[in-house]
């Protein structure tokens, strides 16, 4: 692994380590581009503050402290400014013109709830494919925004039910558009290594079927997962064993 897109910071209240310890971790395993993207702040109505975010705030201080690390390693790494992202309607368009003054260089999707959090701040295990059907949804429309340079554990929803061709149908369209867009999907090593529902094997059998190509994601927490070896390792056998081919280096879109 070179390109390491996927990495927070302690701003989002569940990480931790300072930026800069992240940035020493890459380059002790020879990453040569750096992206953080930590949870992105979003401009909620009425003052609302999310748990697991950066608060809007915090922002500033976010792209200030990477400009500074991206100054004094530059001979050493590239650092970009990223953030993941949701994609909920109503506050797209605020969240992106609060963004665009700022130095950000891509955006990830990672969905995390179903519906936006504070109509809905839940994710777990469901059995109605309705939630499913929205879910991808809203992923497939942050996709097409063209303002999405990835998709992040886009099999993170925990469908529990028993309409498993339902499930298999939902997920075929979120692989298919990820086809479409040449945009790839992210096999998300935190999951893996935390043995959470996803990454889902039922999903990512479907995506070497429909032949899409995957990203590996460290969604670091701590500087010691940055691009973590054996994480890796498994990872790439396990995605070789089902002939789905690995990006390293995607191209940014831009959201300027
Ligand atoms: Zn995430
Ligand atoms: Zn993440």
């Amino acid at each position: 692994m070179k390109y390491c897109y996927h990495t927070h910071t302690a701003r989002c209240h569940h990480a931790t380590g300072e930026d800069e310890e992240y940035v020493k971790a890459a380059i002790d395993a020879g990453i040569k581009v750096l992206g953080f993207s930590d949870h992105a702040p979003m401009p909620y109505p009425g003052g609302y503050v999310s748990h697991y975010k950066m608060t809007p705030n915090e922002l500033y201080d976010y792209c200030a402290s990477l400009l500074h690390l991206r100054d004094k390693y530059k001979d050493k790494i590239e650092i970009l400014i990223g953030l993941e992202t949701e994609y909920y309607a109503d506050l797209w368009q605020p969240s992106l013109d609060f963004w665009r003054d700022y130095p950000i260089d891509y955006l990830i999707l990672g969905q995390h709830y179903v519906n936006e959090e504070t109509i809905d701040p839940s994710i777990r295990p469901t059995k109605d494919l309705e939630k499913v059907q929205t879910y991808i949804d809203n992923i497939i429309t942050g996709m097409n925004t063209g303002l999405i340079t990835y998709v992040a554990h886009p099999d993170l929803i925990n469908y529990v039910g028993d309409d498993r061709e339902g499930y298999i149908r939902e997920m075929r369209k979120l692989i298919s558009e990820s086809i479409r867009l040449g945009m790839p999907i992210e096999y998300n090593l935190l999951g893996m290594a935390g043995e959470r529902n996803y990454p889902n094997d039922i999903f990512w059998r479907e995506v070497a079927s429909l032949g899409a190509p995957a990203i590996l994601g460290c969604d670091s927490h701590s500087p010691i997962r940055v691009s973590e070896k054996d994480e890796i390792l498994r990872a790439n056998d396990y995605l070789s064993k089902l002939n789905i081919p690995v990006i390293d280096k995607v191209e940014l879109k831009k959201i300027k």
